[in-house]
């Protein structure tokens, strides 16, 4: 058996390797690094791939979060809701930007954000929403548009998890993940299900204007060359990059097929477990179906409900079986983003999701042999 790993990015380069090896060694003769031919090529293949007017490439995810929220112009003390349970990428830039965040509990069978808690939470300052479409599936994007309408919020989606997947409205339409708010960011970074071979990171935008206003604060704020008109900062893709996504672009679909039918087979082998809970897929489909197109998992991530969730974590590390817990500590409880107006009892589920995630090996090399492996020693711990 190949070793497992937690993401192999190896199978996905032999596929590739000539075009982006001729694309480099391109760039290389041409010294075209910055701003070449091939990011702007990137940039419309994107714009194309997900139906929005606008991509514009950035350095990471991070960036692309913190620069969509300089664009819509949100200013110090405003308050923008976040979910509990995420990354703390999304609720660091709202505190660089000096902005304050909002954290709320999210949701216990898709891990997203809760949408009672965020309209709990709305206050005449607040000023924005930030759902997190964490682990490759959609929040409830239905409902956070509507609060947002109803309360004049901008949406900015975290789309760092789950590009490529797609969301069912309730009147049945499907929009991209990351297109549907007012602004979406995404992150390159290698391990993301479109990843490059280093940092990158982009904004996506169907509003003319803003797309216009955050070109210029991914370039130090200039619209004119030298014209500095307000104060933005260096975040560029560079073109080696924009190469190496611009070959695994067309396969973006084939990669997510390939970790759903992962997850189909986790879920296959290990339904019987009374102590497991599956991740849940909303919409489109009621479990995993075969043309689902809802959830991408970046990560296959399991509740484990006996209490022994940290003991199967060194049971499958001493299996050679790789695994992760994302997350480990609510970002409310982070010494970073106390706030003594939080109050426990509102993150009652992310306090318990913390004690009961694993996430399982999950990328496109996965092979048969491997997942029957790590699902066989999964369900060996659980009856042992
Ligand atoms: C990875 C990630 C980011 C940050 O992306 P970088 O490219 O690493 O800066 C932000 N939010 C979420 C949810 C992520 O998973």
């Amino acid at each position: 058996m190949k070793k497992i790993q937690m993401v192999d990015l190896g199978g996905q380069y032999q596929e590739i390797k000539e075009q982006v090896n001729e694309s480099i060694s391109k760039i290389l003769e041409s010294s075209s690094f910055i701003n070449g031919p091939e990011v702007h090529a990137f940039q419309e293949e994107l714009e194309d791939y997900l139906g929005v007017k606008h991509v514009i490439p950035c350095a990471n995810g991070t960036d692309a979060l913190q620069i969509a929220m300089m664009g819509l112009g949100l200013k110090p003390g405003d308050e923008v809701i976040t979910a509990d349970f995420t990354f703390a990428a999304t609720v660091e830039v709202i505190a660089l930007l000096q902005l304050t965040p909002v954290l709320v509990d999210v949701d216990m069978e898709t891990f997203n954000i809760d949408i009672e808690a965020v309209e709990k939470a709305i206050t005449s300052k607040t000023k924005a929403i930030v759902p997190v479409h964490l682990f490759g599936q959609c929040a409830n994007m239905d409902a956070i548009m509507g609060i947002a309408q109803k309360h004049n919020l901008y949406v900015i989606e975290d789309n760092a998890q789950a590009i490529g997947a797609k969301y069912q409205f309730a009147d049945g339409t499907k929009k991209m993940a990351g297109t549907i708010g007012h602004v979406g960011a995404t992150s390159f970074f290698p391990s993301k299900n479109l990843g490059c071979y280093g940092d990158g990171g982009a904004i996506f935008t169907n509003d003319d204007v803003l797309a216009h206003t955050i070109r210029g604060i991914v370039n130090h704020g200039m619209y004119e060359r030298y014209h500095h008109d307000v104060v933005g900062v260096n975040s560029r893709l560079d073109s080696i990059q924009a190469a190496v996504l611009r070959a695994k672009l067309p396969k973006l679909d084939g990669y997510c097929n390939d970790r759903r039918a992962a997850a189909k087979k986790y879920n296959e082998a290990l339904k019987n477990e009374k102590n497991i809970v599956l991740p849940k897929t909303v919409r489109s489909c009621e479990g995993i179906c075969e043309n689902c197109d809802c959830h991408v998992f970046h990560q296959y991530t399991l509740r484990i409900i006996n209490g022994k969730r940290d003991d199967l974590v060194k049971f499958l590390n001493g299996n050679d079986i790789p695994c992760g817990v994302y997350y480990p500590i609510p970002l409310h409880r982070q010494k970073a983003y106390l706030d003594e107006r939080y109050n426990e009892v509102d993150f009652k589920v992310t306090n318990q999701l913390v004690e009961e995630v694993i996430s399982l090996p999950m990328h496109t090399e996965l092979d048969d042999e491997q997942i029957t492996f790590i699902a066989d020693k999964v369900i060996e711990f659980m009856n042992s």
